[in-house]
């Protein structure tokens, strides 16, 4: 059970790479990058499980138990995953799965897009100044509705830092929750689609704004949403565009500190 990270390759892991090209087939899921396959042992049978031309998903319970066949019938099986199985990734029914099957399993943990998708727009997601304190949340269900079980009041007077996957389509709705628990209307937001993938795109703006930027920039999925002052480093550590000639906009962007400081 491999994460492959978020889009660019090089962000696999060691281990990711050993099992990709030491596995008989491999058994990848959308917003895998297909450049990570050319890693894979050419003998390898490549079977895609995720959505293809319109067509809906296989069954989760249908994968979980081609894993459990294809295993069983000795093969070494890769079960490769965007960004971290464990993270909003159903990681943990598959090898639940595989587990209660009686099959030995290997957990690979890869880079989540919330982290390190957000690295690459120039964003920590925790930053001393601002947060002592993270929210991962998921902006749909597994019936595609806004998650029922998430308090929006206490996500809203109580998260420092809110990171969101799969929020797109229902910010409209995430935001007004947002704004009437409270939350400041300018908080600084950052949607950050295709992260670490050359169409990577950033926008900025603030939760009161966030809708309509989002409209009007046809910003879309996979993206990943930061509610809070950490994004407001980007202008300081947009290292991407900066190496593209981008100049730096605000050494100090939380104005914390004098520039000189190191403490
Ligand atoms: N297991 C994955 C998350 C899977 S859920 C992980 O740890 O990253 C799918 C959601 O992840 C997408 O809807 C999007 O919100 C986010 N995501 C995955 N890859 C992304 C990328 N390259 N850029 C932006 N968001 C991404």
């Amino acid at each position: 059970m491999v994460g492959g990270g978020p889009g660019d390759p090089g962000l696999l892991t060691l281990h990711a790479l050993n099992a990709l090209r030491q596995a008989d087939v491999i058994i990848y899921d959308a917003l895998v990058n297909q450049a990570i396959l050319d890693w894979a042992n050419p003998a390898a049978i490549i079977e895609y499980a995720g959505k293809r031309g319109g067509k809906p998903s296989p069954h989760q319970r249908d994968i979980s138990l081609k894993l459990v066949e294809l295993a069983r019938n000795g093969k070494r099986v890769l079960r490769l995953k965007g960004g971290d199985p464990f993270v909003f990734g159903r990681g943990g029914e598959e090898a639940q799965t595989l587990v209660q099957a009686g099959i030995k399993l290997r957990i690979i943990p890869g880079i989540s897009a919330g982290i390190g998708g957000l690295a690459y727009a120039g964003i920590p997601v925790t930053h001393r100044d601002v947060n002592q304190s993270v929210t991962f949340l998921s902006g749909h269900d597994r019936t595609g509705a806004m998650p029922s079980a998430i308090n929006w009041q206490a996500v809203s007077r109580g998260s420092q830092v809110i990171v969101m996957y799969m929020a797109i389509k229902h910010m409209p709705d995430i935001c007004r929750k947002l704004l009437d628990a409270g939350r400041d209307p300018n908080e600084p937001v950052a949607v950050v689609s295709n992260a670490t993938n050359p169409d990577m795109k950033v926008l900025e703006t603030t939760l009161s704004t966030a809708m309509q930027d989002i409209q009007d920039s046809g910003i879309g999925a996979p993206a990943i949403v930061c509610v809070g002052r950490v994004t407001l480093m980007r202008q300081c550590l947009d290292w991407l565009g900066q190496m593209d000639g981008v100049p730096v906009r605000d050494l100090d962007p939380l104005n914390v500190r004098s520039v000189s400081e190191t403490g």
